[in-house]
């Protein structure tokens, strides 16, 4: 008896293989009808036996192809329509969709084996790609995912690829961006406005010009990459002069799994992460030194190469250790579009190595950590973008959009929230038309009607994602406070919505409810209830507000005011500049004068009276320095870090930093009691107020986390109490994952 069933498979299941692997379990099940994209995801028809229909439906369950995310399967029985055998059939436009787009992925092994062997067709062809591999995010102009719609357009397939793209049985079927040297694109390497080599030659000559030590513009997924030998002192030297970049350390890309063992330490959860398919740039504690790479760093950040052509390069002989920076000036956006990158790197790079297959939009390369707590991300871009992060409870269509540093924005369609790719610090030009485009990308490509539309952002009103929302037409907005927004990213994460957790937010800044700079808060309450503050960081006075984060002796001079005794922080051993003396007469006469709760201005005010006095050149740097320099002593005794009422008091802290400078104790000693003393006093009063709101678990998150030692510290001492600790695992801590917890605050209460 032939019966019929009807299958729908939603997740990340276009793009990735997933029908020809349809087609061949039909066929080995001895099953007729038919496989298509929807707009929903993926629809099967299937006729014949129940149970080669089971045996089906049990393989697509446990054996999908390897980047597939299957996050839903519905079966349902229908009449038999007399289908004779098993097909695969045109996708089917209409209706909004909600299939999920693939992130980018990292060229596989097949295909690799396929570039380096000399017989072969794609023998050394920089755009090899597969079905399990290749662009996805990068190259995707609009939604179905077929080639016509990736900027791929441009080049029809030879006999050859074609004849791959339309084999069910081929790893190539309705592989998108498929192409071979005979048809496909190509790179070519230019000097100035000059083409020097092409095909092959391009690559040999740009292999030359790394071992010569010359800095090599390449174009990669996302966008483009200056490279260097890692080892190369000078050419480490010239790029940072070139780019403006004084210390801000630089990534590295190692040849293999081996090499990047020589440079850091890599634990299971590190290797685990660098092998992912995001293929991320990995923070592990360094094994040697590479002068000018990661200045003041214990870490270096490594990556494996994942293009084709970063495979080619390495097994031409380029230096096995790359330097493999975003292509661009000091803090601006990478550069993505090849007009763009000749005209600004123009006075950085020495040539360009591009390809001529466009890039649809820029994605920065990933960042992740193995922590204390599991892999943290700290951004999120490329090979995670635009995945979905989290299930939420509402059905229409709901966009978050994030903080003003470290952008991302979250869309919700049919209750899942897709992140976008790090868009970067909106006060940059170029990230501010990334912004708008993303927004714009996501709600056209998921079809989003504007008038069922639902805004998020946050309660800043001078952020320029908040003067946004006010700009577009939504059904519905409304804001979210910044900090609440960092804990329920935290919980959005487990779908934990009616969980009564204590939140510890340390962060830089945040708008408060009290139009104060918060950044050292404690909430109690849940996702649908909402968040109240159950205690915060002793308030203090920031002159110049938020500007103040770019000179720690300027943010010291409000906290240091509430000190009983302080010395002359002009003199020795502090020696702050006149900028203090400034800073504190605003403090003093209370002209533009802020008030602060802000922890990541508490950590620069320790810096400023380390030795960390001049201004940052990048964000978060004098806590970096700060971290480093605690790490080199060993464990010592706290300072105290009390809570009073609500109140955490930094006074005895900062007075017992003076006082031992004062008595010239080691600065690193101080360092790392004074992290210490943050530490304990946050779980001091961690565990004193989990007692009194009656909760067991407590929720981590914002910037100041990014702090390892700090996070073993805290870990060490709650490990002892019945306490369980949860951090983010999908989303940053930072920033880069508001969007997410305004999405997740959004679909409760007015809290
Ligand atoms: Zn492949
Ligand atoms: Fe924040």
């Amino acid at each position: 008896m032939t019966s019929a069933r009807l299958i729908q498979v939603r997740g990340v299941v276009q793009g990735v293989g997933f029908r020809p692997f349809v087609f061949r379990l039909a066929h080995a099940n001895t099953l007729s009808g038919w496989v298509l994209n929807a707009t929903e995801g993926v629809e099967i028809h299937l006729e014949g036996m129940d149970s080669a229909m089971d045996a089906f439906v049990h393989d697509l369950k446990t054996q999908p192809p390897p980047a597939t995310a299957i996050t839903a399967i519905d079966v349902q029985s229908i009449e038999p329509s007399g289908c004779r055998d098993f097909i695969i059939r045109e996708s089917r436009a209409g209706g909004a969709p909600s299939v999920q787009i693939s992130p980018d992925l990292p060229v596989c092994d097949a295909c690799l084996a396929e570039l380096f062997d000399a017989t072969d067709r794609r023998h050394l062809y920089p755009y090899i790609n597969c079905t399990n591999c290749g662009p996805r995010y990068s190259v995707i102009l609009s939604l179905p995912y077929d080639r016509s719609n990736t900027t791929m357009q441009a080049w029809p397939l030879d006999q050859h690829c074609a004849s791959q793209y339309h084999d069910p049985s081929h790893r190539r079927y309705h592989a998108q961006p498929v192409a071979c040297p005979e048809c496909g694109p190509r790179f070519s390497l230019r000097v100035g406005d000059t083409v020097v080599a092409t095909g092959d030659e391009s690559i040999y000559e740009s292999v030359k010009l790394l071992n010569d030590g010359g800095i090599l513009a390449v174009k990669g997924l996302g966008g483009f990459h200056l490279a260097c030998d890692a080892r190369n002192r000078k050419a480490v030297r010239i790029l940072r002069e070139r780019k403006y970049r004084k210390e801000k350390p630089f990534a590295l890309m190692a040849r293999d799994v081996a090499t990047a063992r020589e440079l850091v330490d890599l634990s299971a959860e590190a290797l685990a992460l660098i092998e992912s398919s995001a293929r991320p740039i990995v923070l592990a504690p360094a094994r040697m030194e590479l002068e000018g790479v990661a200045p003041a760093n214990d870490d270096l950040g490594v990556m494996l190469p994942y293009t084709p052509v970063q495979h080619i390069l390495f097994a031409l002989g380029c230096p096995e250790i790359l330097v493999m920076t975003s292509a661009n000036r000091s803090n601006e956006p990478i550069a993505y579009e090849d007009e763009d990158a000749l005209e600004r790197l123009d006075e950085i790079a020495d040539a360009f190595l591009i390809g001529e297959r466009r890039i649809a939009r820029r994605v920065d390369d990933s960042i992740a950590r193995a922590g204390p707590f599991g892999p943290m991300i700290l951004r999120r871009a490329r090979g995670y973008a635009p995945g979905a992060v989290a299930a939420l409870p509402i059905r229409r269509p709901l966009l978050a959009l994030g903080a003003d540093l470290k952008n991302t924005i979250t869309l919700v369609i049919r209750g899942q929230a897709f992140m976008s790719q790090h868009i970067g610090d909106l006060d940059h030009y170029q990230s501010r038309v990334a912004f708008e485009q993303t927004i714009h990308d996501l709600t056209s490509m998921y079809e989003v009607e504007w008038d069922e539309l639902s805004i998020v952002y946050d309660q800043h009103p001078e952020y320029v994602s908040s003067i946004q929302a006010a700009g577009l037409l939504a059904f519905k907005k409304r804001a979210v406070q910044h900090h609440r927004a960092h804990l329920a990213s935290v919980l959005a994460e487990r779908a934990a919505w009616d969980k009564r957790v204590l939140g510890v937010i340390y962060d830089g800044t945040g708008y408060g409810d009290d139009a104060a700079i918060w950044g050292g808060e404690i909430f109690s309450g849940s996702v649908a209830e909402g968040f109240d503050r159950a205690a915060h960081l002793r308030y203090a006075s920031l002159p110049g507000g938020d500007a103040a984060a770019r000179y720690p002796v300027q943010a010291a001079s409000g906290f240091l005011a509430q000190l009983h005794s302080l010395p002359d922080v002009a003199a020795s051993p502090f020696n702050f500049s006149a900028r203090y003396e400034l800073a504190a007469r605003l403090v003093e006469s209370n002209i533009r004068a802020f008030r602060t709760t802000s922890m990541g201005r508490l950590f620069d005010t320790a810096a400023a009276l380390l030795g960390f006095t001049r201004e940052i050149t990048f964000e978060g740097q004098a806590a970096m320095w700060l971290e480093h320099l605690a790490r080199q002593a060993s464990a010592t005794e706290a300072y105290p870090f009390p809570l009073d009422g609500a109140e955490l008091d930094f006074r005895p802290l900062l007075q017992a930093v003076v006082d031992d400078r004062l008595r010239g104790r080691e600065v690193r000693e101080i360092a790392r009691a004074f992290q210490q003393g943050i530490a304990q006093g946050s779980c001091n009063a961690i565990t004193a107020l989990c007692e009194s709101t009656g909760t067991d678990t407590v929720a981590l998150s914002g910037g100041v986390f990014q702090n390892e030692l700090l996070l073993w510290d805290i870990k060490s001492i709650l490990d002892q109490e019945a306490i369980d600790v949860w951090t983010n695992r999908l989303v940053p801590p930072n920033d880069g994952g508001i969007s997410l917890g305004q999405a997740a605050l959004a679909c409760f209460g007015e809290a």
